[in-house]
């Protein structure tokens, strides 16, 4: 078979990470080997997103810059895929003429089949159907899998909720859970080959299984946690309405689930809350919080913030700051609200300005960097497990700066800190770390988005039990 070169470009969130494995792995089967370079593409994807204006802008401005290289490469293939290709169909050729393909959310498994068709005929396709009930990738649709130390893995697709303001219900479709079974499938063939941590996707993971009559997401997360090799599972995204006891209680008791959490809450008043259509009000989230930590005092909390929505006063947007004083989470994705195609808010009026928004956000972040700083820094002198999953990218680009000049490790603590760590004063004797081994990392010196520590040798990190606090600073 000749060589051929894919060059994937991913725009968006880990829902796109995983389609552009899946597509990565299929186009393999066509004999298209993926490339960094651009230059030396046969065939060039982007996996966009839409979620927010800037996300798209992103996807416009790269396939902009495509018309060059395809004037020099005239036999380049050009496609757009995700959730700008649903939204956007065929309009797209009018904005890109050179493109030959459009491919919609759901139309991954048909790609090989529309790019032999384009290889033959040179033809321009656009392909969105969207079925009721979406086809997820088989356990056996995976073709070797390459080591990696943590990995994603889909577990339902699409979103019945409809807040206002979001896009993901019309451009992902309804809401459809994969078979347990053939998530266990996969995650266990994975973890046979090295994988040591999954992160579990879906938009909304508390209703897993419900609609189809599947076992619940507690059952799922019992069930993964007894796959051999595997140590760590995380999931995401809990909506706060769904977010239940039962899983507040594995959270507690179930040892390969992480002390992490991402709940995202959007606002702190129960005025924006509700023409959002989040249907939760504050007092539940909060308390919602409130047992959590109770049962599980090591969580770390992560959320999700618009701030300006449609009609937010400087009243609503205090009730936000204080429920962030309230809550201090470990991290916040804050965003500025975004009119979207389809997207009901798009049609509210009281449209916030542009400068305030901005305003609004960097107060917000500045709050949250005082509390973030403050986690961080408590961690100071602790001693924490680590998965190591790697030299850290100053290690990886040569550009090491610490005065011991010795090689630098990077992973994660449970709670989905970065750490970065060094094994030992002599950079030579790192040979006896690998990627994947759940270490003991003291920290030395917290910053406001990772934490730096030095290798402990000789304990037994995997070891210790959910609660023990023994090794805390
Ligand atoms: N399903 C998740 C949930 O319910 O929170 C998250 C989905 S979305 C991919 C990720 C985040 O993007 C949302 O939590 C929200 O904060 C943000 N987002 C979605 N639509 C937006 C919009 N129109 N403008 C600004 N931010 C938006
Ligand atoms: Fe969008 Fe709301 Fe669904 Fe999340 S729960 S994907 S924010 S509609």
């Amino acid at each position: 078979m000749v060589n051929k070169y894919l060059y994937l470009n991913t725009i968006g969130c880990q829902m796109n990470v995983y389609d552009s494995e899946q597509i990565a792995m299929r186009l393999a089967a066509l004999g298209y080997q993926q490339t960094s370079l651009l230059e030396k593409a046969d065939l060039v994807i982007v996996n966009t997103c839409t979620i927010r204006a800037k996300a798209e802008q992103k996807a416009f401005s790269f396939l902009g810059r495509l018309a060059r290289l395809k004037k020099k490469k005239p036999g380049l293939i050009t496609g757009v895929g995700g959730c700008v290709a649903q939204q956007e169909g065929e309009r797209i050729f009018k904005r890109i003429p050179y493109l030959d393909l459009v491919f919609g959310t759901q139309a991954i498994d048909r790609l090989p089949h529309l790019i032999q068709k384009i290889e033959k005929k040179r033809c321009r396709i656009v392909d969105i159907e969207q079925a009721d009930k979406p086809r997820f990738p088989e356990a056996n649709d995976r073709i070797a899998p390459a080591s990696q130390v943590s990995r994603f893995v889909t577990i339902m697709r699409g979103c019945d909720n409809f807040c206002s303001y979001c896009v993901v219900p019309h451009v992902r479709g309804r809401e459809t859970s994969r078979h347990p079974d053939v998530i266990i499938s996969e995650i266990r063939e994975l973890a046979r080959s090295g994988l040591k941590e999954v992160t579990l996707l879906g938009q909304n993971v508390n209703s897993y299984g419900k609609k189809e009559g599947l076992c619940s997401f507690t059952e799922l997360l019992s069930r993964v946690s007894q796959i051999e090799g595997l140590m760590r599972i995380r999931f995401t995204t809990s909506h706060p309405k769904d977010f239940d006891e039962d899983l507040i209680y594995a959270l507690g008791t179930n040892e390969k689930l992480c002390d992490h959490i991402h709940l995202p809450v959007q606002s702190g008043s129960n005025r924006v809350l509700k023409r959002m259509n989040r249907k939760y009000t504050k007092e539940l989230y909060l308390d919602k919080v409130a047992k959590l930590r109770d049962t599980c005092p090591d969580i770390a909390i992560t959320s999700d913030i618009i701030v300006g929505f449609p009609g937010e006063s400087e009243a609503d947007f205090d009730e936000t700051l204080d429920l962030i004083r309230t809550i201090e989470f470990d991290g916040l994705f804050a965003f500025k609200y975004s009119d979207r195609p389809n997207a009901p808010a798009a049609k509210f009026e009281e449209k916030v300005p542009d400068q305030h928004m901005k305003k609004r956000l960097q107060v917000l972040l500045d709050l949250q960097d005082t509390f973030t700083e403050k986690k961080n820094q408590a961690l100071v002198g602790a001693c924490l497990p680590i998965l190591a999953e790697g030299f850290s990218k100053r290690q990886s680009s040569g550009n090491l700066n610490h005065p011991l000049q010795a090689v630098q490790w990077t992973g994660r603590t449970s709670t989905n800190k970065i750490v970065n760590f060094y094994h030992d004063d002599n950079p030579e004797s790192c040979d006896d770390l690998s990627p994947g081994e759940l270490v003991d990392v003291k920290i030395e010196k917290a910053y406001s988005h990772s934490l730096w520590g030095k290798l402990v040798e000789g304990t037994a990190a995997a070891e210790r039990l959910k609660g023990d606090r023994s090794y805390a600073a």
